[in-house]
């Protein structure tokens, strides 16, 4: 029987008329590295890559380069465009999500920059978790968390959940009870749907005791020791109080465009202060600007969104 294997000469030809007239696959630009070890074919695509890089990063593919069979031509598989290694286009192993963590691993080929969109490193994330390569998770979850500011919160919880990281929900429940940032009027009824009614259940209730807290800061002046020259400490006090509440309570519970503690301790400092003495307005200021009280409201909002990211991902994930 006549040896039918194609030596090396006519495997390149083969390679140079079959792939790239074929209307349906071809080379990825980028990612068909000539002196690559292997042909993949995801989808439509074809990559030359090295398994030596593919393995170094990933037990899976280690797992994959351990089982590769040959054909009956003595050639293995993953040695020409005809006989590539097969990866059925699906998620998480698509083109886009393939492409994105060669991308990573070969950085001189393509590069990520600011504008690739979050939803490229969603899928760097979930191949990088069906692949068990770590250094593709690490990036993703490091360029998803330095774009936070700019996913909404909703969405924020349904990656934390999806991927177990506890950071993420603490981020996205923080957001959802933040009352100078979020108005639940902008949450859609899919949106509580999404969030599900123990989380909703819980955002409302820290929601509401920083509110109490908000209007009672807004409505109780900080107490100032008085100075030494203050001859009436009950009229100092009464213009101390009328102050805050025309300046503070007014910024603060604003309805229309509520100032934060910040804006509204500036407008405070500029403001006339009636009769008090000098020394009493600063040592009245110095406390303001403590900001003990309105601290209070921060440290429980923070606390609030920690202790309930621990209950809702009992194992932990993310390093910051
Ligand atoms: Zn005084």
């Amino acid at each position: 029987m006549a040896d039918t294997a194609d030596t090396p000469a006519q495997q390149v030809d083969e390679i140079a008329s079959i792939a790239p007239t074929s209307p349906r696959v071809h080379r990825h630009p980028s990612f068909y590295i000539p002196d690559g070890t292997h042909v993949f074919r995801v989808g439509s695509t074809c990559y030359k890559l090295h398994a030596g890089v593919l393995c170094s990063v990933s037990a899976t593919f280690v797992g994959m380069f351990g089982t590769v069979p040959t054909s009956s031509g003595g050639t293995s598989e993953g040695q020409t465009d005809e006989a590539p290694i097969c990866i059925p286009d699906s998620e998480p192993f698509t083109e886009l999500n393939f492409e994105m963590l060669l991308t990573l691993l070969y950085p001189g080929c393509m590069k990520m920059d600011d504008r690739t969109p979050i939803s490229r490193y969603l899928g760097l994330l979930r191949i990088g978790l069906l692949l068990q390569c770590k250094i593709a998770q690490d990036a993703a979850k490091a360029m998803i968390w330095k774009k936070r500011y700019y996913i909404g919160a909703v969405d924020m919880v349904d990656y934390a959940r999806e991927f177990s990281i506890r950071a993420w929900l603490e981020f996205g429940f923080a957001s959802l009870i933040d009352i100078s940032n979020t108005s639940y009027q902008q949450l859609s009824e899919d949106h509580f749907l999404r969030l599900g009614m123990p989380f909703v259940a819980r955002m409302c209730y820290a929601r509401e005791s920083l509110e109490r807290h908000l209007r009672i800061v807004a409505c109780e002046p900080p107490s100032f020791t008085h100075a030494p020259d203050c001859t009436s400490n009950m009229q100092c006090d009464e213009d101390w109080r009328a102050v805050w509440w025309n300046i503070m309570g007014r910024c603060l519970l604003d309805g229309r465009a509520p100032k934060t503690w910040e804006g509204a301790v500036e407008r405070l400092t500029g403001s006339e202060f009636g009769n008090m003495p000098y020394a009493c307005v600063q040592a009245g200021m110095n406390v303001v600007r403590g900001g003990k009280a309105f601290h209070v409201g921060e440290a429980f909002a923070a606390n609030a969104a920690e202790e309930f990211a621990r209950e809702m991902i009992v194992y932990e994930d993310m390093e910051d």
